[in-house]
């Protein structure tokens, strides 16, 4: 089943609304430890949250938490990133239309089931 055009305006609303709600706690998760610079950068460009983790006094279940937060937040901009461009539903590796199902489940998907039970297998989390 291929994704039709109302689904995909819902999909964008629920990504968005996603997206604001992932930054506004990521800010606020860092303000708790004193790093609200560091938020420019974590919303930003790509960043090595181990060099947050080096930092004096931050807990490491605080930057676990951060590192989740800010993950997520860069699936959900880039699954929003894939609609800007007009490539939402394709899977990044083969190509093929991710099932509609599966958006609807998770709208940050970016591959089919297949490829991202590769993708796992081939880089497990730590
Ligand atoms: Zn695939």
């Amino acid at each position: 089943m291929q994704i039709e055009t109302e689904q995909l305006s819902q999909l964008k609303q629920r990504l968005l609304e996603r997206y604001n709600h992932l930054r506004r706690d990521l800010y606020h998760e860092l303000r708790k430890i004193g790093r609200e610079e560091d938020f420019k950068d974590l919303a930003g460009e790509v960043h090595d949250i181990g060099e947050v983790s080096v930092a004096d006094g931050i807990f490491e279940t605080d930057i676990e938490l951060i590192d989740v937060q800010a993950r997520e937040l860069r699936r959900v901009e880039e699954a929003l990133v894939r609609m800007a461009q007009g490539h939402y539903g394709e899977c990044i590796d083969c190509g093929q239309a991710i099932p509609a199902e599966r958006l609807l489940a998770e709208p940050e998907a970016a591959r089919c089931l297949a490829c991202q039970q590769r993708f796992e297998r081939e880089h497990p989390a730590h």
